[in-house]
């Protein structure tokens, strides 16, 4: 169907700051659901950007929501030796400081005080509306 949107892959994306709760639940629920109706593949990223925060109970928590309520991922790690070994997002940190320098030579880095609503509200096509890229926001 012609304007139709396709999905061929979405995420599962938990922050393994804390135990999971009934938010991530409906969350995971949602996008396993969604992933169904595309035929898309999900991809599960722990976000551990923030290292300090990060606990390996909580990670291994991720991994025991996900088993017991049987909700399925087909990419990304299995276990939290996997995740370490190679999902970890400290093994990309190399790439993320090269395209944020990048960004930077381009012009095109800048801070945006709006909330996510917002944002949300500004761009109701998922493209950033550019609210703040003008007012030299320090960071
Ligand atoms: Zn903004």
């Amino acid at each position: 169907m012609e304007g139709k949107r396709t999905y061929s892959k979405t995420r599962i994306a938990p922050t393994p700051s804390g135990f999971l709760h009934l938010g991530n639940v409906v969350s995971f629920v949602r996008t396993v659901g969604l992933a169904k109706s595309f035929g898309a593949r999900i991809l599960l990223r722990i976000d551990d950007m923030d290292r300090e925060r990060v606990v390996p109970e909580y990670v291994q928590d991720i991994f025991d929501v996900l088993n017991f309520l049987e909700l399925p991922w087909e990419e990304g790690p299995r276990n939290v030796k996997e995740f370490e070994r190679e999902w970890s997002q400290v093994h990309r940190m190399g790439m993320y400081r090269e395209a944020l320098e990048d960004l930077r030579e381009k012009g095109d880095v800048f801070a945006c005080s709006c909330s996510r609503a917002k944002v949300m509200r500004d761009s109701p096509d998922g493209v950033y509306a550019g609210t703040c890229r003008d007012k030299e926001l320090s960071f």
